[in-house]
């Protein structure tokens, strides 16, 4: 017989900043403990290669551009090989990533304004980086978090803005507005770091729909703890609610 879930136990309505802050460091070090080798999934070995696989990675798993980039970094060794390369074969060898078209676009324009502008180096700076054709904010703060050396840089993708949203470290859904959120929380050296914790947190036990509260280490540190589970079951009388400790690979 399985017993009733927990309830959350905590309560931000009230929480102050200094408060928030120290419960968010709180979940931090229980994470860190969980995944010391916590880090980003995309494989890379320079600022461009990240730039270019954090373009191809827009709605496609990880894993499936690691095993595309694995054979077209070295057939693309610069900005100038991608910029120059016919846009048709582009589109051919990322097909797999999905939204071909667009990235092959994006990749190619952006590589070509690292070449006419930037001397064929990605540049040092949010504001030079959000101006290249196809990179937004969080691309941009995966490079520079990543591969420039800025450990201040949060970049908000889905694991992110769910974990922060869950666990109370915003109220906001824009993913500007988190990103200044988190910003106040989070030590400056610290901030990098952190994204992939909740990346990591994210693809194993804070999942989209199904989060696995009772296998969580901050579960006493979450307001949203059991309360999914519990709307879940609520929306659906009758059916029978999942094993706690049913846990899924990635
Ligand atoms: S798994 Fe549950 S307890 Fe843990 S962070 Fe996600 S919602 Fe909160």
């Amino acid at each position: 017989m399985s017993a009733e879930p927990e309830k959350p136990k905590v309560d931000v309505s009230r929480e102050t900043l200094a408060e928030k802050q120290t419960r968010a460091l709180a979940v931090l070090e229980r994470l860190e403990r969980e995944y010391p080798n916590a880090k980003i999934a995309l494989d890379f070995t320079s600022p461009l290669e990240l730039l270019v696989a954090t373009i191809l990675a827009a709605q496609t798993r990880d894993t499936l551009v690691n095993s595309i980039t694995r054979n077209l970094f070295p057939k693309y060794p610069t900005a100038k090989d991608w910029a120059d390369a016919p846009i048709e074969t582009l589109r051919a060898e990322l097909k797999p990533t999905g939204f071909f078209n667009n990235k092959a676009k994006a990749v190619q324009e952006s590589c070509r304004a690292l070449v006419e502008k930037h001397g064929g180096q990605v540049p040092d700076s949010i504001e030079a980086l959000t101006e290249l054709p196809g990179v937004g904010r969080k691309t941009a703060n995966v490079v520079l978090g990543n591969a420039l050396g800025h450990p201040d840089r949060v970049a908000v993708d889905t694991h992110v803005r769910r974990l922060s949203q869950r666990l109370g470290l915003t109220k906001n859904d824009d993913p500007d507005e988190i990103e200044k959120d988190l910003e106040k929380l989070w030590p400056a050296e610290r901030r990098t770091r952190s994204c992939h914790l909740l990346q990591f947190h994210g693809r194993r036990i804070c999942t989209g729909p199904n989060p696995k509260c009772e296998a969580c280490v901050a579960k006493d540190l979450c307001p949203s703890a059991f309360s999914l589970e519990k709307k879940k079951r609520e929306k659906k009388p009758g059916k029978k609610r999942p094993a706690a400790s049913s846990r899924k690979k990635e």
